[in-house]
């Protein structure tokens, strides 16, 4: 209901606004509010073109460096809309920049598009069923976020046309955000120098934003491939060298080690490569890992601690090895008159109206994982995020230890270059495990087109600050320069030499991508994607709307017994 308020307080101002001013010459201010007026209201006639959107990428469910029908059909519709388009950029086949208008201030407005292995789920349905079984899919969320950039920067657009506004939109994907595999390239090949100011979006649970340092760890991604001698494993395994064996013993000592690393540390491995069959000694083995620490020296003394355990495991073993950084990122630092002005708009737009099947979707999730809250969907916005080095230390052993660290995004390498914010919107259910098949449960269902259209209305007006208030973008850059990079100078973690990992899920795709096409949303025919698989929204077996009803009840009483204390 309250953002019906919203909108319809929106509209009503408008004629004040128009009118009202009319006896003194309007202020740039009132002009602003029109036109944002003007954004929200076309961001919400184009819903339908963010659904599609949404409902289309996750019906490709494409791995990262692979997302060709991705590719093709955004920038074939941003072809359409005017934009044009340079394809291929970093020597990546699926990635993309596409540019409109002219002139300054130039505004890149980015989103991932790449999804996660053995994430395949239908959607609205709230426990594992596969679109395709053991197929990747869209558990994080990463097919919505273009769609939000894409109705808002519309939106924008056609205010521009209208109203001769100079500056240049510039939209492109996190290709491969999973493998943290891109953006540091498009930053060293110089694809962002000119660029003004940079909105992200990625998907969460609430409306929202932060400043400063997120709290999150930086990485390396690389991959230890090693190399001995083949033997006939019974018959003469004397001979063999075992290069799985150098794997295994690497990982063995890093085990070791991580009781004597930092708290902040994550580190976690896969053996990308055991050898081909047991009778054969395994002439080559390779271990891929992820070194996540939370700033640039600690990043590189900890990847400095991996190479020495490959040394380590090769001298065991007789083997030899050599490393590829496959991926890189930053710890995330993001700009706070930017976020404040975002923030601004967040407070007008609201959350969405949640429906009650929205709401029931979301609790028999998080009951079936095993949420640490059944709350349902956010109904209260979160305040904005604060840099952690203001959040209170921890303590361990009488020294003061920094945040805890945790995940990390490449979006790190673009915000350490240039004024950058991350715009969080709530396409998600709270309390899932994150980069699981639960997560895309939500993912093409109207939870996340409320949030995208929500999420696009809080841009669209924050595009038009960047653009019609100078001083924002001055502010954003006097931070960038006198706080942020003041005493901490941006070093990439990738040298010259090293190249996207572009082969990386090849096999994957190749084995899954004829088994999902036939799953390809066809909005010609169908409303949406829950339209066109069949799917009941919201679908859930008759003992999780039993355990829901239990739980609300519950809350319920609680509620009333509280009130009678
Ligand atoms: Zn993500």
């Amino acid at each position: 209901m309250k953002n019906c308020t919203n909108l319809l307080f929106g509209l009503l101002l408008l004629p004040v606004l128009l009118f009202g001013q009319s006896k003194k010459a309007a202020k740039p201010n009132d002009r602003i509010e029109k036109l944002k007026a003007e954004a929200v209201a076309a961001v919400e006639a184009n819903k339908v073109q963010a659904q599609q959107i949404n409902d289309m990428l996750f019906s490709f469910a494409e791995l990262g460096f692979q997302e060709e029908e991705s590719f093709k059909y955004l920038t074939t519709l941003l072809e359409k809309e005017g934009f044009t388009i340079q394809k291929g950029i970093s020597g990546i086949p699926t990635a993309w920049i596409a540019t409109w208008g002219s002139g300054k201030p130039l505004i890149a407005v980015g989103s991932d598009i790449d999804c996660i292995p053995k994430a395949s789920q239908k959607p609205g349905v709230a426990y594992k069923d596969p679109i395709v079984e053991g197929a990747p899919g869209h558990g994080e969320g990463h097919n919505s976020g273009q769609a939000l950039n894409i109705v808002a920067v519309l939106a924008v657009k056609k205010l521009m046309e209208r109203e001769k506004i100079p500056g240049t939109l510039m939209l492109w994907p996190g290709v491969a955000e999973e493998l943290v595999g891109t953006k540091a390239f498009y930053i060293r090949d110089g694809y962002f120098k000119d660029v003004d100011a940079c909105i992200f979006t990625h998907v969460g649970n609430n409306l929202g934003v932060s400043w400063g340092d997120n709290g999150y760890n930086g990485l390396i991604s690389a991959r230890f491939n090693f190399e001995g001698q083949a033997a006939h494993a019974a018959g003469a395994p004397w001979r063999g060298k075992s290069a799985l064996d150098a794997v295994e013993l690497m990982n063995i000592g890093w085990n070791f080690r991580r009781e004597h690393l930092e708290l902040t540390q994550r580190s976690h491995y896969v053996i990308s490569d055991g050898g081909d069959q047991p009778n054969v000694v395994p002439s080559k083995a390779a271990v891929w890992y992820y070194f996540r620490e939370r700033t640039y020296p600690k990043i590189k003394k900890l990847f400095e601690t991996g190479i020495k355990m490959a040394e380590g495991a090769a001298l065991m073993t007789d083997t030899k090895f050599t490393y590829d950084i496959l991926g890189s990122a930053w710890p995330v630092h993001t700009n706070r008159p930017i976020a404040a002005a975002m923030y601004e708009n967040i407070k007008k737009v609201g959350l969405p109206t949640w429906s009650d099947d929205d709401q029931l979707l979301a609790r028999a999730s998080q009951l079936e994982l095993q949420a640490p809250k059944v709350e349902g969907l956010a109904v209260k916005l979160d305040s904005m995020g604060m840099p952690t080095s203001s959040a209170p230390v921890v303590m361990m052993g009488g020294q003061a230890m920094t945040p805890m660290g945790g995940g990390s995004d490449d979006i790190a390498d673009i915000s350490w270059s240039l004024p950058t914010i991350v715009l969080r919107y709530p396409s998600n259910i709270p309390g899932l495990p994150g980069h699981h098949w639960a997560n895309a449960i939500s993912m093409a269902t109207p939870i996340a087109h409320k949030g995208i259209v929500y999420g696009a209305k809080a841009e669209a007006m924050t595009l038009l600050d960047l653009l019609l208030k100078p001083e924002i973008l001055k502010e954003a850059w006097a931070y960038y320069k006198d706080e942020q990079t003041k005493d901490i100078k941006y070093e990439p973690l990738i040298s010259s030499k090293e190249k996207p990992a572009i082969y990386l899920n090849k096999k994957i795709m190749t084995e899954f991508k004829p088994k999902l096409e036939p799953f390809y949303y066809n909005p010609s025919k169908y409303k949406t994607y829950l339209e066109q698989l069949g799917i009941t929204y919201p679908t859930l077996r008759d003992d999780q709307r039993e355990a829901v009803k239990k739980e609300v009840e519950k809350a319920a009483a609680k509620v009333s017994s509280s009130r009678s204390e």
